[in-house]
C-alpha cells in the first residue's frame, strides 16, 4: 500500500459479532483495526448487545469506532475483510451467524456506489445497533429523529471500551 503521502481521513466503522466469545471478538477486532497501516484509533463506543436483525443465532455484540486513516476507502475495506477472515468468518449463506462483521459507515464525506463499496453505508440508518453507538461517539452524525425512528429496536449498552 502506498498510503504514506495521503492525508488522514476520518472513517467510522461498525463492528458486530454473534458467535463464540462475541465480546472478545469485537475487542480484538478493534485492536486489529487500530493496527491497520496508516491508521489510528480516535474513539471507541461502548459495547452493545442486540438481538439479531435479519440474521439468526445468538445476540450480537456491536460497537462503532472512529479511525483516522491514510488508507483509501477500498484499501480500508480490504483491511477489514482481512480482519474478518482472520476471525474465521464463514459465509455459508446470506445473513448466516458470523464470527465478525465489519462495515465502513462513513469515510470522510465520500459518496460511493459500487456493489463492492457503498458509502455512506446504505443501511446504517435502519439499524439501532449502528446508529446508537455512532451517536455515542459522533452525535453530529445522527439526527434525533433518526434515532427515534429506531426506538422499537431493543439495544442494551454494556461496558465502555478503551480508549
Ligand atoms: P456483509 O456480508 O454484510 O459483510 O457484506 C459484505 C459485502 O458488502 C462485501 O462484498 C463488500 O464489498 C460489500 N460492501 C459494500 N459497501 C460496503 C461498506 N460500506 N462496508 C463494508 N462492506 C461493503
Amino acid at each position: 500500500m502506498s498510503q504514506s503521502g495521503r492525508p488522514e481521513v476520518l472513517a467510522y466503522i461498525a463492528l458486530g459479532a454473534n458467535l463464540g466469545n462475541a465480546q472478545a471478538s469485537v475487542l480484538v477486532a478493534i485492536q486489529r483495526v487500530a493496527s491497520l497501516p496508516g491508521t489510528r484509533l480516535i474513539r471507541s463506543s461502548s459495547l452493545y448487545r442486540t438481538a439479531p436483525v435479519a440474521a439468526t443465532g445468538p445476540d450480537f455484540i456491536n460497537a462503532v469506532v472512529a479511525v483516522a486513516t491514510r488508507l483509501s476507502a477500498p484499501e480500508l475495506l480490504q483491511g477489514l475483510q482481512d480482519i474478518e477472515n482472520q476471525a474465521g468468518r464463514l459465509r455459508p449463506y446470506r445473513n448466516a451467524p458470523r464470527t465478525l462483521d465489519l462495515d465502513i459507515l462513513l469515510y470522510g464525506d465520500a459518496s460511493m456506489n459500487s456493489p463492492a463499496l457503498r458509502l455512506p453505508h446504505p443501511r446504517m440508518h435502519e439499524r439501532a445497533f449502528v446508529l446508537v453507538p455512532l451517536a455515542e461517539i459522533a452525535p453530529d452524525k445522527v439526527r434525533p429523529e433518526q434515532l427515534g425512528a429506531l426506538a422499537f429496536q431493543a439495544i442494551e449498552r454494556l461496558a465502555a471500551t478503551a480508549p
